[in-house]
Order: structure tokens, then C-alpha cells, then sequence
């Protein structure tokens, strides 16, 4: 890595005229309740989830008045993949999973601007906005999330979504997803085509699957089946999900690996049908949730590998390819970390520590990194597995791990939902500060 001195920053803001506040016409720029020195370095985050949402938080928090920092997210309000699930399966409202970023503007002095980043200008340090206005950084944090790659199912695209909805990002293919899940009759069959590795929340598919099966055993449809199509030979948390499977709802889900289906063909949205080696397969509702890369504004700034993913040192989270930006959450390789919430909400605070130390010299502490990831299987019964990790020789490395195992008490899986219930209030406060 480069040395990240300060020296010379100043000159290249005082040389700057298109700074964050010159995009005050592209978004909501409150009245911070922190004055920022006119001069102070300018970090600036783009995707305000918990990649990016957290970092902007610690930085501004931590820093106070010293840095000048500004969120640039494309919606006005975000809608949480984690617990989205429980949206489908009854648990949970939009509202609940759905969060502002007022607080970030109002407490904690963030710039918050509302639009969609369209270029990174890697030699000029400036995002280019989608109006074409520019915001110049001295350290910039790309934590975009993925976009799914609709051609690695054949017969998919982005027209097809709109019948059979991945719901992989939250938002209106969520309520789409909930929309045609609710309109189904007893009798009538689910797919869900479950994605290849790496892609966001590895236990994700399955407990999708548990919820659907929840609203249908409470609807009394027990005629219906979830059957799961399944790009990988195996998936996380696996025999524990099929005990649960087997203890909550018998006969009702099934699930397919390449050994079975032999490879899955493709997709025709107006049969709604999927072809594998083995059988074509008939759904009401198809849940196609393809493979995933880096969201486009990483890739573009030609900060991801031939993985579609962007290379980082796990020790700070910085890009392998650009010394003054930092690539976070489900957008990044982080070894042996999963893309999940909890991970991206973990790294945020290792590059805030950074971003730190680079412009204003504080102290950086080794990098520790921690996820769990809890899935709810019933109403009273969720699995978790998780670990701590650190930077290692091939990037961020495994230290411990612990899993649910199987044959636990019912207590304890019911303890499980409680502490998921208070990890989602808790990391929520920490992503939006609200
Ligand atoms: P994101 O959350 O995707 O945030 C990226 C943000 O960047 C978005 O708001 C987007 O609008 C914005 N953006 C992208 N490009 C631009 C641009 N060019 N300009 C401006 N803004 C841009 N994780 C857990 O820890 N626990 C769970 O229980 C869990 N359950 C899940 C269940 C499901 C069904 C799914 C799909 C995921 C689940 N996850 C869970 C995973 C979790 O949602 C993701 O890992 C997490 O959201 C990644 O955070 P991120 O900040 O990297 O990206």
C-alpha cells in the first residue's frame, strides 16, 4: 500500500469548486447540527446500507467536525433484505423494515444526497451524480451492494422479473414477491430457484422457504409445495434446515441439487415453468433468485476482478486497485466472511477507523471483523451460525465459528428468535442512527 499522508489534501480542496455542497440542489441537504471546518477533508460514501450507511455514521461520529463526509444513496428510504423474509412470512410490516436517513442528517451532520452515483472519476477524486454534477472526495467508500445477473439463468431478464420476482434487493420486488405469494390456492405449487455461490445472505433462500411454508401450513394449505431448485451441491446451515423442514412442515418443501436435477436449463416466464436435465418443473409462483456481482458503480470504476467482485486488503478494507477508496459489505471479496448485514456493518467500522487515521491521523487498531446470521425456520425457532474473523494471508480469515446443532431444545431456538428480534433493533440504530 501507498502512504496515506495528508499532505497535500488541503491544496486539492481549496482547488475544488463542485464539493458536496455544490450538489446541494441534487438531494436534501438539512442544516447539520455539526459546523464542518471549510477545509476539512472530504470523505464520501456511495450506497447507504449497512456497508455504507455505518461507515458514514462512525466517521462523522468519531470524527466530529474534522471531516467532511457525504452519503450518496439512490433511494430516499431503504428497505432491509434482512428480515424481509418475515415480511413474506406475516411476521413483519414494510413499515418495520423500512428506515431514513434523517437521524444521519440531523445528528450526526452527514450530508445526505438523494441520487444515483453514475461514474467514479478515479484520477480527478470526484463522483460523477447522475445530473452530471460532481463531488469531489479524499477518501471514497463504494458499498453499492450486488446486482443480479438476470442472463445466468437462460430465459431470465430484467422484464422477466416482474412474473417471476427474485426479491434479492428490497424494495418492490419484495411487495411483488408477497403480492403473488398471497394470491396463491391451496394446491399450488412454489419454486424457487436458489443461486451459486458467492451471492448475499448464503442461508437466505431456505429461510424464504420456511417462511413460505409458515403462511401456508396457517392457511391450511396443505396441498401446496415449495420446491427448491438448487444451483449447489449443498448450502449453509443445511441439516438443520432439513430438520426443521421435516419437524414443522413434512412433506411440504422439497430440495433439488445438481445431483438430482441434473442442471438447471432455464426459465419461461409465460409457462412459468423450469427446465432442468431431470423434469420440467410447473410454479404459480417462481422465485428465481440468480447469481449476483458487484453493483455496477464498483465494476465500472474498475474496482472489481474477473470474480465480478472487488478485491480488498482485510486488513482495512481498502481496494486492492486504489489506495484512496474503500470497498465495503456485499460488493467486496471478503474471504471467509459472508455477504450478509451483520459482516458489511462489522467492516464499516475497520474502514471508518481507516478512513480516519488516513486524513486526520487517529489511531488504527488492528482489524476484527465478527457476523451471526440467525434464520427463522418457525415462528418460535431460528438457527444461527456465525464466527470472528481477522485479516489473514488470503485476505480476511476465519478465527472461530459456532453453528445451531441439531436436536437443540425448543428453549433455546426460541431464545434464538429473541436475540434476532433485538439483533435487527440493534444494528438498525447503528446503520441509520435513529
Ligand atoms: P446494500 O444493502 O445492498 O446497500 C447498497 C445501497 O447502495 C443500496 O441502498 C443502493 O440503493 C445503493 N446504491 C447502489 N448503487 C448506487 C449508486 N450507483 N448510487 C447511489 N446509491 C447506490 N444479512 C444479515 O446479516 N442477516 C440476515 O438475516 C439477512 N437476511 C437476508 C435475507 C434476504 C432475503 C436477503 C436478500 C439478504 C439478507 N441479508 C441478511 C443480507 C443483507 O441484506 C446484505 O448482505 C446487506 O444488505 C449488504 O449491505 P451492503 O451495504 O453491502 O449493500
Amino acid at each position: 500500500m501507498a502512504g496515506h499522508s495528508t499532505n497535500g489534501l488541503s491544496r486539492r480542496q481549496f482547488g475544488f469548486l463542485a464539493g458536496a455542497a455544490a450538489v446541494a440542489g441534487a438531494g436534501s441537504l438539512a442544516t447539520p447540527s455539526i459546523v464542518r471546518a471549510a477545509n476539512a477533508p472530504r470523505v464520501v460514501i456511495v450506497g447507504g446500507g449497512p456497508g455504507g450507511a455505518t461507515a458514514a455514521r462512525y466517521i462523522a461520529k468519531d470524527a466530529g467536525e474534522a471531516l467532511d463526509v457525504t452519503l450518496i444513496e439512490a433511494n430516499p428510504r431503504y428497505t432491509t433484505c434482512f428480515f424481509s423474509n418475515l415480511y413474506l412470512g406475516g411476521l413483519r410490516s414494510f413499515d418495520s423494515i423500512t428506515h431514513g436517513y434523517d437521524a444521519l442528517e440531523a445528528n450526526y451532520g452527514i450530508s445526505f444526497v438523494n441520487a444515483r452515483a453514475s461514474a467514479v472519476e478515479r484520477d480527478a477524486q470526484q463522483v460523477v451524480l447522475a445530473d452530471g454534477s460532481r463531488v469531489a472526495y479524499d477518501r471514497l467508500i463504494i458499498a453499492p451492494g450486488v446486482d443480479v445477473i438476470h442472463e445466468s439463468v437462460p430465459g431470465y431478464s430484467k422484464e422477466a422479473e416482474e412474473i417471476m420476482p427474485h426479491a434479492w434487493k428490497a424494495g418492490p420486488q419484495t411487495k411483488l414477491l408477497k403480492e403473488r405469494f398471497d394470491a396463491l390456492e391451496n394446491g399450488q405449487q412454489i419454486i424457487i430457484v436458489a443461486p451459486p455461490n458467492p451471492y448475499r445472505c448464503p442461508p437466505g433462500p431456505y429461510e424464504r422457504a420456511s417462511m413460505f411454508a409458515h403462511v401456508l401450513k396457517a392457511r391450511g394449505h396443505t396441498a401446496s409445495r415449495i420446491i427448491i431448485l438448487d444451483y449447489k451441491p449443498k448450502f449453509s446451515k443445511q441439516a438443520l434446515f432439513a430438520e426443521g423442514w421435516e419437524e414443522f412442515y413434512p412433506g411440504m418443501i422439497e430440495w433439488y441439487g445438481p445431483d438430482v436435477h441434473g442442471g438447471i436449463q432455464g426459465v419461461d416466464p409465460e409457462t412459468g415453468t423450469v427446465e432442468t436435465d431431470f423434469d420440467t418443473f410447473t410454479g404459480a409462483l417462481v422465485n428465481v433468485i440468480p447469481a449476483q456481482k458487484a453493483g455496477m458503480i464498483a465494476r465500472d470504476a474498475g474496482l472489481a476482478d474477473d470474480t465480478g467482485y472487488c478485491p480488498i486488503d482485510g486488513a482495512s478494507m481498502r481496494s486492492a486497485f486504489d489506495d484512496n477508496i474503500f470497498i465495503l459489505g456485499d460488493a467486496s471479496i471478503a474471504g471467509a466472511m459472508p455477504k450478509s448485514a451483520f459482516a458489511a456493518n462489522s467492516q464499516a467500522k475497520v474502514a471508518a477507523m481507516n478512513v480516519r487515521g488516513d486524513l486526520v491521523g487517529s489511531k488504527v487498531f488492528p482489524a476484527r471483523y465478527t457476523n451471526t446470521c440467525w434464520s427463522l425456520i418457525e415462528t418460535d425457532n431460528a438457527v444461527k451460525v456465525g464466527g470472528q474473523y481477522a485479516p489473514g494471508a488470503e485476505g480476511i480469515a476465519s478465527t472461530s465459528t459456532f453453528i445451531s446443532q441439531i436436536h437443540e431444545p425448543a428453549d433455546l431456538r426460541k431464545a434464538n428468535t429473541e436475540e434476532a428480534a433485538g439483533w435487527y433493533q440493534g444494528i438498525t440504530a447503528d446503520i441509520f442512527g435513529a
